[in-house]
């Protein structure tokens, strides 16, 4: 059996956001492919793990979910901002409030002097919920716009908009494997 050698990088990602926004939602969909029956806040530092193929050479994403940073700030937020490669701010598409923080969450990065060349996305989520959308699509294209930064509207929930979720983080794959 000749084996082939492999080469896997692994990249850390965090998902950063405010609480219920769907974090937890999005990295589960997107390492196991389904939606959660349930998710539970999270205490302390937690990450899933999925290995793509990125123009045949096998790269490891590491999702880290900050569930537990709402709550446990101080002692895990150090521990989070270590060696990141990508930032993924998330907000819900039907919760002002949740838009309205994410400068906040940008002072954050700042403050921990994540390196400003990472690749940072930005991704409205919950979608599915069409009837209750107070975000709109311009609005917060102009914030990523304004912060240069790609926009994904996608929810974790809907199936049909699932894919897009890969979609995202495929999209950030090829750019870490290519800087
Ligand atoms: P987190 O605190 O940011 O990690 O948020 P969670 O992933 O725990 O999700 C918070 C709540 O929003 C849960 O009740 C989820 O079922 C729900 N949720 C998450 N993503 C979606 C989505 O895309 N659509 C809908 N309708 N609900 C979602
Ligand atoms: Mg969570």
């Amino acid at each position: 059996v000749i084996e082939k050698q492999v080469q896997r990088r692994i990249f850390k990602i965090i998902v950063i956001g405010d609480s219920n926004v769907g974090k937890t939602c999005l990295t589960f969909r997107f390492c196991s492919g389904k939606f959660p029956e349930k998710t539970e806040a999270t205490i302390g530092v937690d990450f899933r793990e999925k290995t793509l193929t990125v123009d045949s050479e096998l790269i490891k994403l590491q999702l880290w979910d900050t569930a537990g940073q709402e709550r446990f700030r101080k002692s895990m937020v150090q521990h989070y901002y270590r060696n990141v490669h990508a930032v993924v701010f998330v907000y819900d598409v039907t919760k002002m409030s949740t838009f309205d923080s994410l400068p906040q969450w940008i002072d954050e990065c700042d403050r921990h002097n994540l390196n400003i060349h990472i690749p940072r996305i930005l991704v409205g989520n919950k979608c599915d919920m069409l009837d209750k959308i107070v975000i709109s699509t311009n609005l917060a294209q102009k914030f990523a716009d304004a912060h240069n930064m790609p926009l994904f509207e996608t929810s974790a929930k809907d199936d049909g908009r699932a894919n897009h979720v890969d979609a995202i983080f495929m999209t950030l794959a090829h750019k870490l494997k290519n800087s």
